[in-house]
């Protein structure tokens, strides 16, 4: 048995000096916007994770709201998500991401990422794969007012 989920998410820029994307901190003229460290990269696989063993979704496991959250290292909910996905019966096949940002650049970064996420979910770097994406200037993305990501999650039962 198989399973296929997917997560997006999205982040606003505000002022400060790095983002941290896929677990990895980047100098940037910008900073995120968010209750927790703002990893859009991490969020959308961890709602693809949940989704994939219809565990419902991030805001619910961990919610914006819970102070329990604020600042949290979103590599920790990513490794709470796996217990989850875990305790329910399944295994991490491969995941796939896509960043999508005019800035900072993500691709010199796409290799400590994937590094950072194999870690998490215990599985091989070759089952983990990122992609980065401008949004080639249109709309609110293309103006640089946010950060966003795709993801998608194979699991199979254990
Ligand atoms: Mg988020």
């Amino acid at each position: 048995m198989m399973r296929i989920g997917h997560g997006y998410d999205v982040h606003a820029f505000e002022a400060g000096d790095h983002v941290i994307v896929g677990g990895v901190r980047i100098p940037a003229p910008v900073g995120v916007r968010a209750h927790s460290d703002g990893d859009v990269a991490l969020h959308a696989l961890c709602d693809a994770l949940l989704g994939a063993a219809a565990l419902g979704d991030i805001g619910r496991h961990f919610p914006d709201d819970d102070p329990a959250w604020s600042g949290a290292d979103s590599i920790g909910l990513l490794a709470r998500v796996l217990a989850g996905v875990h305790a329910a019966g399944w295994s991490v096949v491969n995941v796939d991401l896509t960043v999508v940002a005019e800035r900072p650049r993500i691709g010199p970064h796409v290799e400590g990422m994937r590094a950072r996420i194999a870690g998490a979910l215990q599985v091989p770097v070759s089952a983990v794969n990122v992609k980065a994406t401008t949004h080639e200037g249109i709309g609110a993305l293309g103006r640089s007012e946010g950060i966003a990501a795709h993801a998608v999650a194979l699991l199979e039962g254990r």
